[in-house]
């Protein structure tokens, strides 16, 4: 019988490796003989820092930059799996958004996806069959005051997910966008409202305090968003391609 949940002999790309979400992917998938990990990310303390049983490739580098995915496809082998994840967040109302604000975050969440994207599906059609899921958020289907740039560059990616799916499915490439509520990883320590809020209270009531709106009242960790991504990743997921998958608590009720 087909062992469905193995990854041996597969090679799978991450972005945004180094922390968090990605970073637990890249766990769960060295726990499942993932047989090569090429991690992307642009810190290079953290990403050195990781410690995988299995053969990594790190990059350093920038996902929005095009010279970067140029450099990387031309030495990449074949990619079986990838998690398109690099993201960072910041939030203001519309009025009072600064248009380079917005740039910033588009550049590294759309731009930096539909980069990685189009590299890793370059690679794929060359044989033919693949995985992909891209790191969307409960944002960008529910629409947060003051979330702007953020939530809609993750609607985008959750959209263009689904584009690729429709487009590749010939191919045998599924693509599938995850949409996490809270989850208790470093991205928060970029938000000073929230490092406020640390201070004040300490880290456990702030996570607590954050995710009091949310209906079972809990963030997830890390580990639960990869168990998903590696779910959808793996041959268990063969029949499912262009879907959008909430792990939110309840958020998006
Ligand atoms: P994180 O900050 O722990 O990890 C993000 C990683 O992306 C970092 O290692 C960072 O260095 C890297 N990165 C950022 N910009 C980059 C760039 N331009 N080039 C290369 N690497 C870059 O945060 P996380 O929570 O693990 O976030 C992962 C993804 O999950 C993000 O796309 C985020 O928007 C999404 N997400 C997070 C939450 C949450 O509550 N934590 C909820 C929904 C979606």
């Amino acid at each position: 019988m087909t062992d469905n949940s193995s990854f041996s002999g597969r090679t799978a790309l991450i972005t945004g490796a180094a922390s968090g979400i990605g970073a637990a992917t890249a766990e769960w998938l060295a726990q499942r003989d993932i047989g090569h990990l090429i991690l992307v990310d642009r810190d290079e303390a953290k990403l050195q820092a990781l410690e995988l049983p299995c053969e990594t490739t790190l990059h350093l580098g920038d996902v929005g930059e095009t010279d970067f995915w140029s450099g990387l496809e031309e030495q990449a082998p074949k990619i079986d799996l990838a998690l398109i994840n690099a993201g960072i967040a910041s939030g203001a109302p519309i009025a009072e958004q600064p248009f380079a604000e917005w740039r910033r975050l588009m550049g590294v969440n759309l731009d930096g996806s539909f980069l990685t994207l189009a590299a890793v599906l370059r690679n794929m059609l060359k044989h033919d069959g693949g995985s992909i899921v891209l790191t969307s958020s409960v944002t960008g289907i529910k629409a947060f005051p003051g979330s702007g740039a953020y939530a809609v560059s993750k609607a985008a990616i959750a959209h263009l997910s689904k584009i690729a799916a429709a487009e590749n499915a010939a191919h045998g490439i599924r693509v599938n966008a995850v949409a996490p509520g809270g989850v208790d990883t470093p991205i928060y320590e970029t938000d000073p409202n929230f490092m406020q809020l640390v201070e004040d209270q300490g880290r456990e009531a702030a996570f607590a305090q954050a995710a009091s709106t949310t209906p079972l009242k809990r963030f997830a960790e890390a580990e639960e968003i990869a168990g998903l991504i590696g779910y959808l990743l793996s041959e268990e997921a063969r029949n499912i391609t262009g879907a959008v998958f909430s792990s939110d608590g309840g958020l998006s009720l």
